[in-house]
């Protein structure tokens, strides 16, 4: 029993993570103060929680408050017992499990199309690590799914004198391994022992290249049903913006 709160506390943390790319966003105006038809928030925003104590937030949506897409993005409401900052506090304890539900049925849909392009061999759907990775350099990748239990990490040596880069992903006990190769062997570009090693997280990786070429990166949960789906295919997948053509359907 307690081991199942402690995992239930951990999923909800994760599930917080996963939604660090979401903006939260809390009005704690009263009613009346609020300008009609207030304009967005933000065009990040996937949907809105409204939550207050008794009827305030039927008011609130039946009021016209809200500008008209706005509303559209209403999941669902909250039934807060306080107002002010304990009743945020407990919103915000209330949507975990709400935004969880709605992040799993994002997921499903998103891991449901790549497996539609795969079968149906359009060549919009590709998966093994290094064929997406090549794909994302080449800006060909529009949509990149990555499972957040992959414990790989990405190890470069990077020489001080000649700017020579060696670079592999490895799994998590390769690290130390692999960084004392690069650093303790002469450079391959100039022979100097002046090689430094660094690690970085292969979801921090993909970010920084998902970023340079405006590619939609999207970490989901590898435990869930839909994120099983796609370790089966080595747990990185990706939806491209077109048909590169000479593209091989990875066998990873
Ligand atoms: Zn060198």
């Amino acid at each position: 029993m307690l081991q199942e709160n402690i995992d239930r506390e951990d999923n909800l943390q994760k599930d917080f993570r996963n939604l660090e790319r979401w903006s939260f966003h809390i009005f704690t105006t009263e009613l009346q103060t609020l300008p009609k038809n207030i304009l967005l928030i933000s065009t990040q925003s996937k949907g809105l929680i409204i939550s207050g104590p008794g009827p305030t937030k039927e008011d609130f949506i039946n009021g016209n408050y809200l500008e008209y897409r706005l509303q559209n993005m209403i999941i669902n409401t909250i039934d807060a017992s306080y107002s002010g900052a304990e009743g945020i506090r407990e919103a915000f304890a209330k949507s975990g499990e709400l935004l969880s539900d709605f992040r799993m049925v994002e997921e499903k849909k998103l891991i449901e199309d790549l497996f539609r392009e795969i079968n149906s061999h359009s060549g919009l759907g590709v998966y093994g690590l290094q064929d997406v990775i090549e794909l994302l350099k080449n800006n060909v990748v529009k949509v990149l799914i990555i499972t957040d239990d992959t414990n790989l990490n990405r190890v470069e040596g990077k020489c001080r004198r000649c700017e020579h880069l060696q670079e592999e992903i490895v799994e998590r006990r390769e690290v130390i391994p692999k960084k004392t190769q690069y650093t303790s062997n002469p450079c391959p570009g100039c022979n100097s022992m002046e090689v430094e090693a660094n690690e970085q997280d292969i979801v921090d990786y993909l970010e920084l290249l998902a970023a340079k070429v405006g590619t939609r990166l999207e970490v989901v949960s590898g435990s869930a049903e839909h994120g099983v789906m796609l370790s089966s295919l080595g747990k990185v997948g990706a939806i491209l913006r077109y048909n590169p053509g000479h593209t091989k359907q990875v066998v990873s």
